[in-house]
């Protein structure tokens, strides 16, 4: 298995040593405008494949050198700095993913490729690589809120005291301010929330619940401005995603794809079947009325902000 790596910054050089780290794939592409950083970053992840599994792992200034790539992950383009929120990087980012998605489509296998789309606004950006690819909605992935979904596991499960593996629950809508908790879905092994915080004697007060829904969602703003950008728990999703793709797992994801047609097409993030096919089946979950009405916001935010690039 091929995998190429668009934008080989603080996330891409993060991703593919996590890509690396799966043993499933033999030859990484670290794509980049700036070659001397993706030879570099290919040079420093090469020897450290020395210690672990026999990847080749290549720098590429040319899109040529892609061709045969099973995956592709674009993690191009601005990141957010300290204050600025996903969708500020709008037009910056839109006018990255214009000018690689294109290049990378005329160098791969349109019948089976899949996009992993990592950069911000993530949704947006989903559709924007979908209509310029031109591929099925199934094969044009966004990591979506699977970061945020893992971000809310591992904090319910330290109030809970809880595995975060035994923790489901997902956070949905935009990969951005407007993401919310599907708190009703929620459930502790096979137990609903409630129950078991009846049961462990653990009450969790709809303030607690909002506490937690503002740390989920403050979490990247909060490490921006200790380390300058955040890195490592993408790179954890992203890994997780190409398992389940390689692997044809079937794992349901919180990934972001787009559904529908015309100008009632818009990307969210909602549980998803992915498999080798892609992200095949959308899931919706028991929401109550307010997060039903979240999601028709963020839903609402992402088809506007589309709009607003004109594409
Ligand atoms: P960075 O500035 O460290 O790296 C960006 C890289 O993209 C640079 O190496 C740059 O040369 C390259 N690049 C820019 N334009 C390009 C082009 N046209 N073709 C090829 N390469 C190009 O930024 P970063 O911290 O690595 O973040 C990258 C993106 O990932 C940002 O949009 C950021 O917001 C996003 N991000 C998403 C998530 C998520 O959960 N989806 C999490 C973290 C970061």
């Amino acid at each position: 298995m091929k995998v190429s790596i668009i934008g080989i910054g603080s996330v891409g050089s993060a991703v593919a040593t996590a890509v690396k780290n799966t043993g499933l794939v033999h030859e990484i592409v670290l794509f980049d405008i700036d070659g001397v950083r993706a030879r570099a970053s290919a040079e420093d992840l090469g020897h450290a494949a020395a210690f672990s599994y026999d990847v080749k792992i290549t720098a590429a200034s040319n899109y040529r050198a892609i061709r045969g790539s099973e995956i592709v992950i674009i993690s191009a383009g601005a990141n957010q700095k300290p204050g600025e929120t996903r969708m500020d990087l709008l037009h910056k980012n839109a006018a990255v993913i214009s000018d690689i998605v294109p290049r990378v489509m005329a160098n791969v296998d349109s019948k089976t490729v899949k996009l992993v789309i990592v950069t911000n606004p993530l949704d947006v950006m989903v559709m924007l690589a979908q209509k310029l690819s031109r591929l099925p909605a199934s094969r044009v992935i966004g990591t979506g809120t699977m970061l945020d979904s893992a971000r809310l596991r591992v904090i319910l499960s330290r109030s809970l005291a809880v595995s975060p593996q035994s923790v489901n629950a997902y956070v949905l809508g935009e990969h951005g301010d407007s993401s919310f908790v599907a708190w009703t879905s929620a459930t502790i092994g096979a137990i609903a929330l409630n129950d078991f915080c009846k049961q462990t004697k653990t009450p969790m007060t709809q303030n607690t619940r909002a506490t937690i829904e503002r740390r989920v969602q403050t979490a990247a703003y909060e490490i921006i401005r200790g380390r300058g950008a955040t890195w490592d728990g993408i790179a954890g999703a992203v890994a997780d995603l190409i398992r389940s793709i390689i692997n044809d797992e079937n794992r349901i994801l919180t990934v972001s794809t787009v559904d529908g047609i015309g100008k009632k097409a818009v990307a969210v993030s909602m549980p998803r079947i992915v498999g080798k096919a892609g992200a095949t089946k959308t899931l919706v979950p028991q929401m109550d009325k307010n997060e039903s009405a979240g999601l028709r916001r963020s839903s609402a935010i992402v088809r506007k902000n589309f709009d607003l690039i004109g594409k």
